[in-house]
């Protein structure tokens, strides 16, 4: 082995970082917003095959009229036990046509500043990628490996949510989807409903007849001015963060709509919330003569992994093993391991490698690359 080729190997553990890299930069490079990962689903589904995995691919696009669904994908290891899980999604958010990696001397990757550098989610893409090469070429034992990349992750985990979980057979899933230092992992995360509110008032000029109207946006303001928006408890937020209606200066507007979000640790609570927004809604719209449409969905399903179970004490030992610092904690968004644990997977959120993500300022850096493929290595080749 010539001393270059030596240096692109990391110790024992035969990383090829060089090779991690340009994956890297190859997944970067293709286009994957959301509803649009035709482009990334083929390339994924070849190099998935090459590394020996049987490859499906779902129809979860139909649902929402595009051409790609979810990949799904096994590989026979030869270490007893369940297959283990992993998942990172193939879409991005916007702006994130024409992406470039930059990779700087200190090690710290870039996008050229106009769009988004996409390391959510593709540095979990391409740690998974790299992991089961090293696997692979040194014929290394391993457990059954199931690796889940689902469309859509980033509207509301809409790809996941129409996925048949029946095909996964394994109980533990590691999902890389999470900023912060390799070691961080999320235990919990909260339940999310959208919701669309409607007021529908009475138009008539604003000048000569204004008495003759019902002012929906005065209904709505009165009714707004009533949620409580925020932190309305340590585990709970609400926020209205759309607003539209009315069509002229000189008309007493008819109509009048916002959308918004509840987040909870607790489902119940998150309901709860939604039927104190009606609550509101009825009362004001009845008081000044206006009716309103209520309609809301919930987008994922808050759920809490156990610090006792296996796909987290594995994952303890791991990072253990390559004293990597391990941090436990929980997170306020949703990820596909929503609709995992609503299917009875056990799963976990973890840190791969990506920060100040949905912004054209989002970067990762080469080491934390490495890192989060080591921790991969050691949980495939893990025997518990
Ligand atoms: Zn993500």
């Amino acid at each position: 082995m010539k001393q270059k080729e030596k240096d692109n190997k990391i110790n024992s553990n035969e990383i090829d970082e060089k090779r991690l890299i340009e994956e890297f930069k190859k997944l970067v490079s293709i286009d994957a917003i959301s509803f649009q990962e035709r482009e990334m689903a083929d390339y994924l589904k070849d190099k998935l095959q090459e590394l020996g995995f049987t490859v499906t691919e779902d129809d979860a696009g139909k649902h929402y009229n595009s051409n790609t669904g979810n990949l799904f994908a096994f590989k026979k290891g030869s270490i007893k036990g369940k297959p283990i899980l992993f998942s990172a999604h193939m879409d991005t958010v916007e702006p994130g046509l024409n992406k470039k990696a930059i990779v700087l001397e200190d090690g710290k990757i870039i996008s050229d500043g106009s769009t988004i550098l996409g390391a959510d989610d593709v540095s979990g893409i391409a740690a998974i990628l790299e992991a089961v090469c090293v696997l692979t070429e040194n014929q290394k034992e391993h457990r059954d490996i199931e690796v889940f990349f689902p469309i859509a992750e980033e509207v509301y985990l809409k790809g996941s949510e129409v996925f048949d979980h029946s095909v996964i057979q394994a109980k533990d899933a590691y999902v890389l989807d999470l900023c912060g230092p390799i070691g961080t992992a999320a235990l919990q995360a909260p339940s999310l409903i959208s919701f669309t509110l409607e007021v529908i008032g009475k138009a008539s000029h604003a000048g000569f007849a204004p008495e003759e109207g019902v002012n929906s946006i005065q209904t709505m303001s009165s009714i707004i001015s009533q949620i409580k928006q925020g932190h309305v408890d340590h585990e709970t937020t609400v926020n209205i963060g759309i607003i539209e209606g009315g069509t002229a200066t000189n008309i007493v507007s008819d109509f009048c709509k916002v959308r918004g979000e509840i987040r909870s640790y607790r489902h119940e609570k998150a309901m709860e919330q939604l039927e104190i927004i009606e609550k509101i809604a009825k009362q004001e719209t009845d008081k000044l003569g206006a009716t309103y449409q209520l309609k809301e969905n919930v987008e994922c399903y808050a759920y809490e992994t156990s610090k006792e179970s296996s796909v987290v004490t594995r994952y303890e030992k791991a990072c253990k093993e390559l004293q990597i610092p391990v941090h436990l904690t929980k997170t306020f968004g949703g990820s596909d391991n929503n609709n995992l644990v609503r299917n009875g997977i056990e799963g976990i959120v973890i840190a791969c490698g990506m920060e100040q993500v949905h912004s054209c300022k989002e970067y990762t850096n080469v080491d934390q690359l490495v890192q989060s493929t080591k921790l991969l290595l050691k949980l495939m080749e893990s025997e518990i």
